[in-house]
């Protein structure tokens, strides 16, 4: 059989989206799903997912010599997350802009932090930062069949 990789299916840039627990426990999907669509990226695919100990270790594997690590993996299992693939041109970085800086404190008007974020943790989103981050994160959680063409 024919094997597919992730070009195959991409037209333009890929990122990786979760809408973090607190998110989650606030009501706020379905605002940050607007926001993500009415900023023109392109939703390839969505789901509601509660990680294991294991799999929020193995998500933030680059943070474990942090000192905040313990917690922040506490905090990501704490409830269910939205996990989603966007796409568009530039859609790493378009993301990035429209969640807004990692501390809400800092983030600027209109960005998904500044809405919906409670603190430096507990700030509603994450983002890729990058197109390696982006490949790894969109494969450790979605099969490419899970993504809509
Ligand atoms: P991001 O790329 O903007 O999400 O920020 P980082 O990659 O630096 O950090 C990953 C996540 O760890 C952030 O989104 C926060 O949820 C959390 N985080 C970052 N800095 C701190 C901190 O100083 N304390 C705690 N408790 N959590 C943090
Ligand atoms: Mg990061």
């Amino acid at each position: 059989a024919e094997k597919y990789t992730l070009e195959d299916f991409t037209m333009g840039e890929l990122t990786f989206s979760i809408i973090k627990p607190d998110a989650v426990a606030n009501n706020k999907i379905g605002d940050i799903l607007k926001m993500i669509s009415d900023s023109g990226l392109k939703i390839k695919a969505t789901k509601m997912i509660h990680m294991s100990k294991t799999q929020a270790e193995g998500f933030y594997a680059v943070h474990k010599e942090r000192p905040f690590f313990g917690e922040l993996v506490e905090f990501m299992i704490s409830g269910p997350c939205v996990v989603s693939v966007l796409e568009g041109d530039n859609a790493i970085k378009r993301y990035r802009d429209l969640m807004g800086a990692t501390n809400p404190a800092d983030a600027v008007e209109g960005t998904i932090r500044k809405a919906f974020g409670a603190g430096i943790e507990a700030n509603a989103c994450h983002g890729s930062d990058g197109p390696d981050t982006a490949k790894v994160e969109v494969s450790y959680f979605f099969s490419n069949l899970e993504l809509v063409n």
